[in-house]
């Protein structure tokens, strides 16, 4: 069964790619920021799709603004087959553009004026690529519910947003001013997207959606869920004032999820508590049920957990305390602060998102059930640690870290906890990362210095050891009467990270380097055992 669920674990977290990787053009123009890109920063995205279930297929259009970095005439737009480009209108006259893969390149009769502001709108049709494995493999899931009504979500976390709608399909750059984002369906059915519903429109054979998003958000969390929804919700009395927390899910799972859901205002709290307010007041917050197991779409986290407890009834810590909470409540509403508010620039350093927001069921049960928990949650599981490839991955080609950017990054993370001996102060870095870097795109190497300068303490050699290699620090040791011998193995030059001894079940901090030191303690030493809190292995030497 440990193994089961093991399996389970390693298959669902494990995102792309095996370790020999090579990459091609396609890879570097998706995943660097081009000169087609660059000079263009994004504003707002106006998005409209007609969504048809009976032909699994999209029509609609986006209406971008974006101001003028830099005088320049092509502007690159990405849209993936079979998804088609169908016009492109700017200032109302139709302009021509070449195709390169799912990159195309807009081309406008002449160089755009830096500092002004623009806009052009894209018309786009076709039968976006239908998921397979959502939401890992993912694109568009189309299903029924058990009344036969239909039941359609997206989910594309790693292929890309430009898999349905067309868009500047980097991290980097994110709409300052927000999404407006209209969905018309069926009549009987209901569509549910970002932000706030503020309008809705009675079409003839149709109804339209209408939601609003005020604050800039990441491609991959633009989503639109049809199906026939029914509406609850109620107001949390947060850090920033009244929150509003409104759930959408199937009819016939009403009673189920209002029980459920009513875990929501814990996670809430739990979480304005380690990470500060919710970064999104102005937008709301949702759950919003879909026919996958669920995705961190922002101020509309998606849920497909089956009303249960654990992950899809699985403790993968194999503990126990994972199964106090519901995983896809907990785990993708914490991404409202690690994705969402702070967001990679790069999909290399996706660990910002996974390892922070891993990281954060373990703080969900240290508010609830204490510290003990927590650490045995967070410990527990390691089990899931793959060490096949280092947590972050190669820049500019659109390639993610290893699937140990979850609960390795977790346990990094609960490391320096123990580091810096101070709860309150790790939870002001905490809170100081959501502050300081509020509703921003970020880098590793940002958060890497953030934490060193907070901290106090120079963690060059710690970020390197720990997201850019797989090896794990060994503690070796050796035990002469009252003397202690211990030097670490496994490591890169300068790692010198201090970790706390048990030594005859007293705690002693000691100080390994590469080289063996020695501590003499006034008794005779019976017992050794580094502290488990710390990511490290260790072996006694006879
Ligand atoms: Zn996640």
């Amino acid at each position: 069964m440990k193994r089961t669920i093991f399996l389970l674990g390693f298959i669902c977290f494990s995102i792309i790619n095996s370790s020999a990787q090579t990459f091609n053009r396609q890879d570097s123009l998706l995943g660097s920021i081009t000169p087609e890109r660059s000079w263009w920063d994004l504003k707002h995205y106006k998005l409209e799709v007609t969504v048809d279930p009976n032909t699994k297929s999209l029509q609609g259009s986006n209406t971008i603004r974006y101001r003028v970095l830099k005088s320049h005439d092509v502007m690159q737009i990405d849209l993936q087959a079979p998804m088609e480009i169908d016009s492109i209108i700017y200032r109302k006259k139709s302009l021509s553009f070449t195709s390169e893969g799912n990159a195309h390149f807009i081309r406008f009769t002449k160089k755009q004026p830096k500092d002004s502001d623009e806009q052009l709108t894209i018309y786009f049709s076709g039968k976006p690529r239908v998921a397979r494995r959502p939401p890992w493999d993912g694109g568009f899931t189309w299903q029924k519910d058990t009344n036969g009504k239909f039941f359609i979500a997206n989910a594309n976390q790693g292929i890309g947003a430009s898999i349905w709608w067309p868009n500047k399909d980097h991290p980097y750059d994110e709409p300052d001013q927000g999404v407006r984002l209209s969905i018309t369906t069926p009549k009987d059915l209901v569509g549910v997207g970002n932000g706030r519903l503020v309008g809705t429109d009675e079409n003839d054979n149709s109804k339209t959606w209408h939601w609003n998003v005020s604050n800039p958000i990441n491609n991959y969390g633009v989503n639109i869920n049809i199906g026939d929804y029914v509406h609850f919700g109620e107001t949390y009395s947060g850090l920033k004032g009244d929150l509003d927390m409104d759930y959408w899910v199937l009819r016939e799972n009403e009673a189920k999820a209002r029980k459920q859901f009513q875990q929501t205002v814990g996670m809430m709290e739990a979480f304005e508590h380690w990470f500060g307010p919710y970064p999104f007041y102005e937008d709301s917050f949702k759950l919003v049920e879909v026919p996958y197991l669920g995705m961190e779409h922002q101020s509309s986290v998606t849920y497909g957990n089956n009303y249960g407890n654990g992950y899809l009834g699985n403790d993968l810590s194999g503990t126990g305390w994972g199964l106090k909470f519901d995983f896809i409540i907990i785990h993708e509403a914490g991404h409202e602060w690690f994705a969402n508010n702070i967001t990679n620039q790069d999909v290399a350093d996706m660990w910002l998102h996974e390892g922070f927001t891993a990281y954060s069921e373990n703080l969900y049960l240290d508010y609830h059930y204490g510290k003990n928990a927590a650490a045995d949650y967070v410990i527990g599981t390691r089990r899931m640690i793959q060490n096949d490839r280092p947590i972050i991955g190669t820049y500019n080609v659109r390639h993610e870290g290893s699937s140990d950017m979850y609960y390795k990054g977790a346990n990094i993370l609960h490391t320096l906890r123990q580091l810096l001996e101070d709860d309150e102060r790790w939870r002001a870095i905490l809170r100081g990362l959501n502050k300081d870097f509020y509703h921003q795109t970020v880098s590793s190497a940002m958060v890497e210095q953030y934490i060193s300068k907070a901290s106090g303490i120079d963690l060059t050699e710690f970020w390197e050891q720990y997201l850019r290699t797989t090896m794990i620090p060994l503690v070796e040791y050796k035990v002469d009467g009252n003397q202690l011998s211990f030097r670490y193995e496994d490591i890169i030059k300068g790692f010198d990270m201090p970790v706390i001894a048990l030594v005859n079940e007293e705690e002693e901090w000691i100080f390994p380097t590469s080289e063996w030191k020695s501590k003499t303690f006034s008794e005779k030493i019976q017992s050794v055992e580094i502290k488990r809190d710390f990511f490290v292995n260790s072996e006694k030497l006879e």
